[in-house]
């Protein structure tokens, strides 16, 4: 615990941790001291994590990284947080992510942009650790904890743990509970780890599952043996190509990665099998309707009376609307604009509803593909590996929007999915796969992952 918080201290540039609790920490590591000497450790006993701001730590600063849940200390702890604390892990602190978990490259949020450890070769310009979850997957990779905390309503760990050479799982919506974890889009919303290893993701996850009757959406499926399933054989597994994420553009350096892992798989003894996923290309703009309309529900809530900043205002709804003006940022704004837009009266049918029948049927490619006999499916996990600080937020959202075009139906169907760091691109930057997995079968994606690592 005192070395990584020594190395958060020296590696403050990076912009990882918006809140640090070296008291909190220390404490806590001397808890787990004493249950070692008296051989009570329990599963991550002494583990020193990082927490990602959107889960609410008791007494903890939890702001999701935005101005208007200003200094707001929750008196309840998050079930994820609870249960690796039950487990014996640290707390070193909160960490930096976009706004209310809404980017892809972690430049939206109020405390500034997180720097991405990696540098392409020959060249000291910053990079983007992606988003949401960027200060999680830059902390992990620049050894600032030991594993981070996630979440991922639309690729937010998976895309940063491909953009920094980390492990990112988001398990089965349903798996972890969302009791705690400030909302987004909560049909889409599950948290998850990201960690060095394989290995590491399987023991963290393993820890932050459960069901629980404060999230009626959490699911009484019994939580497996992650950490066995790493180094079980992948032999006779089937694994589903799909020849929809072979998109046009597509770089050599991502096609090329995508058949290193196919080889990797089959040496291993997977079977390779094409399949096809034909309602693909509908789940991006999908999601970027679903997404802002719970969005723009969920944060209706930041009306300067209950939570964080108030800006005073002559009545109260002048006070309502200084305040959200004044406390969301920009693109958060954007997404309550969309998303009250497509929930209004005159456009419910033409956008909100067929993006939900959208969302089935992208379900239903799945089922399908699974019903076929399909173990898992590999894509990329990015369309790119990380680029520039200020490239992409300046270009337009949409094309921000872009980079989540492989992980987004992941969410939409509820299914597990796991990054991998898989190579380097031709700068030496990291790139990502992406192995999507049954309902509830992350134990499947572990092994397969090692493999792959
Ligand atoms: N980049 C996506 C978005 O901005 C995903 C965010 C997430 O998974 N939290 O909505």
């Amino acid at each position: 615990t005192k070395a990584y918080l020594a190395s958060m201290e020296a590696a403050r540039a990076l912009n990882a941790y918006i809140v640090e609790t070296p008291e909190q920490a220390l404490s806590m590591a001397a808890a787990s001291d004493e249950r070692i000497a008296k051989g009570e450790a329990r599963a991550l006993e002494g583990v020193p994590l990082g927490i990602k701001d959107l889960f609410a730590t008791e007494g903890v600063h939890t702001q999701a990284a935005s101005h208007i849940l200003d200094k707001f200390k929750p008196s309840y702890e998050s079930t994820v947080t609870a249960n690796l604390w039950n487990d014996g892990a640290v707390m070193l602190g909160k960490l930096n992510m976009d706004e209310f978990a809404m980017g892809s490259s972690n430049e939206t949020s109020y405390y500034g942009p997180v720097v991405n450890p990696w540098r392409k070769e020959g060249s000291n310009a910053p990079l983007v650790p992606g988003g949401s979850s960027g200060g999680s997957a830059a902390a992990v990779a620049a050894r600032l904890c030991a594993g981070a905390t996630a979440t991922d309503t639309g690729g937010s760990i998976r895309q940063p743990a491909a953009f920094t050479g980390t492990v990112g799982i988001k398990p089965t919506y349903g798996r972890c509970s969302r009791w705690g974890t400030v909302a987004f889009a909560s049909s889409l919303d599950q948290a998850g780890p990201i960690a060095r290893t394989v290995r590491d993701a399987a023991i963290l996850l393993k820890s932050m599952a459960s069901v629980d009757a404060k999230d009626t959406t959490s699911v009484d499926v019994p939580v497996g043996d992650y950490e066995g399933a790493v180094g079980q054989s992948v032999k006779g597994l089937r694994i589903g190509i799909p020849r929809e994420y072979r998109l046009d553009g597509m770089s050599a350096e991502i096609e090329a990665l995508w058949q290193q892992g196919i080889a990797w798989l089959k040496e291993a003894g997977a079977e390779i099998v094409d399949i096809s996923l034909p309602h693909t290309k509908y789940a991006l703009p999908a999601y970027y309707i679903v997404a802002p309309a719970e969005a723009s529900s969920n944060l209706a809530r930041y009306d300067g009376v209950r939570y964080g900043l108030r800006v005073p205002g002559e009545d109260i709804a002048a006070m309502y609307e200084n305040t959200r003006s004044a406390g969301f940022g920009h693109e958060v704004k954007r997404r309550i604009l969309i998303g009250t837009y497509v929930l209004s009266a005159g456009y419910y049918d033409a956008y909100y509803v067929r993006a939900q029948k959208i969302r089935t049927l992208i379900k239903r490619d799945f089922d399908l593909a699974f019903a076929a006999g399909v173990d898992a499916v590999l894509t990329p996990a990015t369309p790119s590996a990380a680029f520039g600080l200020e490239e992409m937020a300046v270009a337009s959202p949409v094309e921000m929007y872009l980079n989540d075009v492989f992980t987004v139906t992941v969410n939409m169907a509820g299914l597990p999915g796991l990054a991998v760091p898989a190579g380097l691109d031709k700068a030496k930057l990291p790139l990502g796969l992406q192995l999507i997995g049954r309902p509830f079968e992350e134990e499947t994606l572990f092994r397969l992952g090692q493999v792959i690592e």
